[in-house]
C-alpha cells in the first residue's frame, strides 16, 4: 500500500512571524499517525532552518528547488549538498512555476532530480499540462514526456514522489475533478508500468496538486490512484490540517 503524502508548498510567501504562526497551528493539530500519512512542509529557503527547528518531529521539511549539480560559482543558487548538510530531507523539483517563469526544461528538471537523488535527497517531482495542452488533447503526451525525461536519468524511484499538477488548476480555484485527476494518475501509472517497471508503477506515490482545499480534498483523496496532495495556497492556512486529515 502507498502511504498517503501531503506536501505544503508555501511558494514565495511568509515572514518570520507568519511562519511562527503557521508552525504553531501545525504543531497543535491532531492528525493521523505517521503510518497513515506523511506530511512535508516546504517553506522558502531562508525559513527552512527556522521551520525545521520549530516543527513537530513527525512532519518533515522540503526545499522548493536545488541547483542541478555540485555547488560552486552559481550566484543565487542553493545546492543539494547544502540541503543534505542542513538535514533537509526533501526537495520539490520541476514545479510548473519554475518551468514556465524560469524556463526550466524537461531535461534540466530531470538532471536536477537525478542529482538530488544521488546526494541522498528525496524528491517531489512535478509535472502537468497547461490549459491549452489539455484542450488540444495533449495531456498524456505532455506528462509522459516530462516523466520520460526523468525516467531516462533515474532508475531508483524509491525516493521519488510524482506530483501531477495541471497548470490550469494551480492557484486558480479551478480544481481538477476527482475523475480528471484519477484518469491522469492511472495513465501515469500505466506509463510507468510499461516504461519503467510494474513494481515502480505500483509503489510510486502520485499526488495531485492544484487548488486543493478543505472542501474538495476528501473526494479527491477517495480516488484509488490519488496518493496525496501538493498544496499551495491552502497550506498557508489552518485549512491545511483538514487536508492532512483527508488521508485514507
Ligand atoms: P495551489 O494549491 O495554490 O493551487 O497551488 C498548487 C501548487 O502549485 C502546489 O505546488
Amino acid at each position: 500500500a502507498r502511504k498517503f503524502f501531503v506536501g505544503g508548498n508555501w511558494k514565495c510567501n511568509g515572514t518570520v512571524s507568519e511562519v511562527n504562526k503557521i508552525v504553531n497551528v501545525l504543531n497543535g493539530a491532531d492528525v493521523p499517525p505517521t503510518d497513515v500519512v506523511e506530511v512535508v512542509i516546504s517553506p522558502p529557503f531562508v525559513f527552512l532552518p527556522q521551520v525545521k527547528a520549530a516543527l513537530r518531529s513527525d512532519f518533515a521539511v522540503a526545499a522548493q528547488n536545488a541547483w542541478v549539480k555540485k555547488g560552486g560559482a552559481y550566484t543565487g543558487e542553493i545546492s543539494a549538498e547544502m540541503l543534505v548538510n542542513l538535514e533537509i530531507p526533501w526537495v520539490i523539483l520541476g514545479h510548473s512555476e519554475r518551468r514556465s517563469l524560469l524556463k526550466e526544461s524537461n531535461e534540466f528538471v530531470a538532471d536536477k532530480v537525478a542529482y538530488a537523488l544521488g546526494q541522498g535527497l528525496k524528491v517531489i517531482a512535478c509535472i502537468g499540462e497547461t490549459l491549452e495542452q489539455r484542450e488540444a488533447g495533449e495531456t498524456m503526451t505532455v506528462v509522459a514526456e516530462q516523466t520520460k525525461a526523468i525516467a531516462e536519468k533515474v532508475k531508483d524511484w524509491s525516493n521519488v514522489v510524482l506530483a501531477y499538477e495541471p497548470v490550469w488548476a494551480i492557484g486558480t480555484g479551478k480544481v481538477a475533478s476527482p475523475a480528471q485527476a484519477q484518469e491522469v494518475h492511472v495513465d501515469l501509472r500505466s506509463w510507468l508500468a510499461t516504461n519503467v517497471s510494474s513494481e515502480i508503477a505500483e509503489s510510486v506515490r502520485i499526488i495531485y496538486g492544484g487548488s486543493v482545499s478543505g472542501a474538495n480534498c476528501v473526494e479527491l483523496a477517495g480516488q484509488p490512484d490519488v496518493d496525496g496532495f501538493l498544496v499551495g495556497g491552502a497550506s498557508l492556512k489552518p485549512e491545511f490540517v483538514d487536508i492532512i486529515k483527508a488521508a485514507s
